[in-house]
């Protein structure tokens, strides 16, 4: 057995050849959009439709296999790197995503200065900047 069927296995999820292959897709690393996801998994399987992939994508992701990112303005995108609380960096020009290591350690890295008597358990930091791609571009260009 494989380790992305234990580990389907152990979230009580059904091990399926579209599962498999949409971890398989993630582990390669990267913050994935669905239509990359897609083109990828059909290099490994031979017929899978956009919505069996957004199901999947589902099903890792409430099973806490697989994260779901959606920075302003950018399309949802999935990463296999889930549970230690990491924040990101985004590229304003074009949309690069970096992890960034919390500095703080676990959640809520913050507290918020109200918390209204919500119990928080999550503070999703998004620090925005330029790449060094872009600022090379932005540079030359003046
Ligand atoms: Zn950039
Ligand atoms: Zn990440
Ligand atoms: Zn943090």
């Amino acid at each position: 057995m494989s380790g992305a069927e234990e580990l389907l296995r152990s979230k009580g999820l059904r091990v399926t050849r579209p599962r498999l292959a949409v971890l398989d897709v993630l582990d390669g690393g990267g913050h994935l959009e669905v239509d990359e996801i897609t083109r990828r998994v059909r290099e490994r399987l031979d017929s899978v439709s956009t919505q069996a992939v957004y199901d999947v994508l589902g099903a890792l992701s409430r099973a806490g296999l697989s994260r779901r990112i959606e920075p302003a303005g950018s399309p949802a995108r999935y990463e296999a790197r889930v549970g230690d609380n990491h924040h990101h960096v985004v590229c304003r020009g074009c949309g690069e995503i970096a992890d960034v290591d919390c500095a703080v350690g676990s959640a809520p890295c913050l507290e918020p200065s109200v918390s209204h008597g919500f119990e928080v358990d999550e503070a999703e930091v998004t620090f925005w900047g330029l790449c060094p791609g872009c600022r090379a571009r932005r540079s030359a260009d003046v």
